[in-house]
């Protein structure tokens, strides 16, 4: 059960907008969390009597609660708890008056040093089929900033190191200590002391390193891979960005990948599909020699299991499909069409798919199944 929010501020259902604001004000005084530091009770009462103002001092949301009560405000946005710190301190100007404009950043002075991160770097690497088959280690040259060396950093004075300066402001809470970023430094909590002549302002200058990126086995084409710490440098004791590595797939002649699955098409000749053959064919790791039996159909697809890309997770790998393509000549001399008009008046050429023979759609369903 929710408390009522009269109840919390301690004052009648009949309080005057005054009286709203008074017995606020002494409830936000009571538990600040400044002068309460640590202690979680007043916290929690701080931040209900502020949950409690915020109805109370508005018409319309006290007309509601006074009608409807908590349930008002459920699933309406403004549910239970549903005050952070940063508003109820930004409430603060309303009721107590310019004073504490100046209020920001509630636990920040907790001592916490901001550091500054450097800026991620972004490249593309080009790869074949092959290499994104197997994994590969690229080696590749990249234009990063990084510290200037012989340039040295000094505490910063303005607040010596911490990244923040504390002021003792005088308010109706009483003596309150505040915390905001130091301007002089950014926050870092130090400058610089001395950079050589080619560093820039921040004490960093350009240089190519070579970077090694291990790429692991069934890439995409469009997949990102991070290189942590391999971006800009940031200055003084700041973390380096990262490089963020773009892949792209170089097309195979002879091979089309899907997913994991590769295709590759063979021709043969009406006579090699009368006769049957063998084929050297490319695969991703070498040539591998196939058999085409004889009699073989145009249209049929032979399944080289395991041929295909790894999955990028290291579990299983894709097949290599081959679809059997029987080539009709284009043109025919004399003697060749002599030859076929002889054949097709033999009944033994004529069409005569029997049940075991599957249809284009049936192999299709059977290959995704
Ligand atoms: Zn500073």
């Amino acid at each position: 059960m929710k408390e009522d929010f009269y109840d919390i501020l301690g004052i009648s259902k009949n309080a005057s907008t005054a009286e709203i604001k008074k017995a606020y004000r002494k409830k936000a005084i009571e538990y600040h969390p400044d002068k309460n530091p640590g202690d979680t009770v007043a916290e929690e009462n701080f931040k209900k009597a502020a949950e409690a103002y915020e109805i109370l001092s508005d018409p319309d949301k006290k007309a509601r609660y006074d009608q409807y009560g908590h349930q008002a405000f459920e699933g309406g946005g403004f549910g239970g708890g549903g005050m952070n710190m940063d508003d109820i301190f930004s409430q603060f100007g309303d009721i107590f008056g310019g004073g504490f404009g100046g209020f920001g950043g509630f636990g920040g002075g907790s001592g916490r040093q901001r550091r500054s991160k450097g800026s991620n770097l972004r490249i593309r690497v080009r790869l074949t089929l092959e290499e994104i088959a197997n994994g590969v280690e690229k080696k590749i040259k990249v234009k990063r900033k990084i510290q200037a060396p012989g340039t040295t950093y000094k505490t910063c004075s303005t607040c010596n190191g911490s990244g923040q300066v504390t002021r003792i402001t005088n308010t109706i809470l009483g003596r309150m200590q505040t915390a905001s970023p130091c301007t002089t430094c950014g926050g870092a909590g130090q400058m610089i002391d001395y950079r050589p002549s080619d560093a820039d302002a921040q004490g960093l200058k350009v240089s190519e390193e070579t970077v090694s990126i291990k790429i692991p086995a069934g890439v995409e084409d469009g997949m990102q891979l991070k290189v942590s710490g391999k971006g800009n440098e940031a200055p003084g004791n700041g973390i380096a960005g990262d490089l963020i590595v773009a892949i792209e797939e170089q097309e195979h002649t002879e091979l089309q990948r899907e997913g994991n699955n590769l295709h590759y098409d063979l021709y043969i000749s009406f006579s090699e599909a009368a006769l049957g053959t063998s084929r050297e064919i490319d695969t991703v790791s070498g040539k591998v020699r196939i058999k085409i039996e004889d009699g073989v159909q145009s249209g049929k697809i032979l399944r080289l299991r395991g041929k295909g890309i790894p999955s990028l997770n290291g579990y299983g790998k894709g097949d290599l499909l081959v679809h059997v393509n029987v080539w009709t000549p284009k043109t025919l001399n004399k003697e060749q069409r002599e030859f076929f008009e002889k054949m097709s008046k033999d009944d033994h050429f004529a069409p005569n798919p029997d049940s075991e023979e599957k249809s284009f759609f049936e192999k299709v369903k059977d290959m995704f199944s």
